[in-house]
């Protein structure tokens, strides 16, 4: 047992000072054999990919989640000396993938407005202010302070409103509204909930004050 495990660690040493004393005639051996089976090479390492997709796919992730800043700046450089040769090749898949990019595109931006939208809505508290209601289709983003539209002409002009929520924190003077409450205080200024609660308010208030005048 002894004697293997000696044998085993001497063999490593002969092999790695093998291998440092003939790195260029070991390099070029590989070398010719990578390019004679090329073909066999490729397809056998084609089918451990596949075999091992998810493996290599959280290896991945793994490996790159503690490097996130050196990967960036690798692809930032990248990017920065092959800019005019990447932009070539952008433009020339353009033309002959243009309705595959732009419906990809489309897709893309659907999903990433309506992940924006549940933020939102979930961060605002997810009902409408007004009445009350929980159906998330039916919900806007309102200013408090009115100067909603006005605001989304000059500051967020035309991107996503959501997005420009998230990007800034959430921040304060912004509720959720369904739209007819909304619409309704567009158009006149008001929305019949309000009147109604005024109503309410007015029958509870009018009551309260006939039950005093019948206690006098
Ligand atoms: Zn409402
Ligand atoms: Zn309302």
């Amino acid at each position: 047992m002894r004697d293997k495990e000696k044998k085993k660690a001497y063999d490593q040493t002969y092999r790695a000072a093998y291998r440092a004393a003939h790195r260029e005639k070991i390099n070029a051996n590989m070398r010719v054999y990578h390019a004679t089976h090329r073909e066999e090479l490729n397809a056998r390492n084609r089918a451990y990919r596949i075999v091992h997709r998810e493996e290599i796919n959280a290896q991945k992730c793994t490996y790159r989640e503690g490097r996130r800043e050196q990967f960036k700046a690798a692809n930032r450089a990248y990017y920065t000396a092959h800019q005019e040769e990447l932009q070539a090749y952008a433009r020339a898949r353009y033309v002959t993938h243009r309705e595959e990019i732009k419906a990809k595109n489309h897709t893309y931006a659907v999903a990433m407005r309506l992940q924006h939208r549940a933020a939102v809505l979930a961060h605002y508290g997810g009902t409408c202010a007004c009445c009350g209601e929980t159906t998330s289709e039916f919900l806007a983003i309102d200013h408090i302070n009115g100067g909603g539209s006005r605001h989304r002409k000059e500051v967020i002009r035309g991107s996503d409103q959501a997005a420009w929520l998230i990007k800034h924190g959430f921040p304060d003077g912004f509720r959720l509204l369904c739209h007819n409450c909304n619409m309704a205080r567009g158009y006149y200024g008001y929305c019949p909930h309000e009147k109604q609660a005024a109503i309410g308010m007015a029958t509870r208030d009018l009551a309260s004050i006939q039950l005093s005048v019948g206690q006098i």
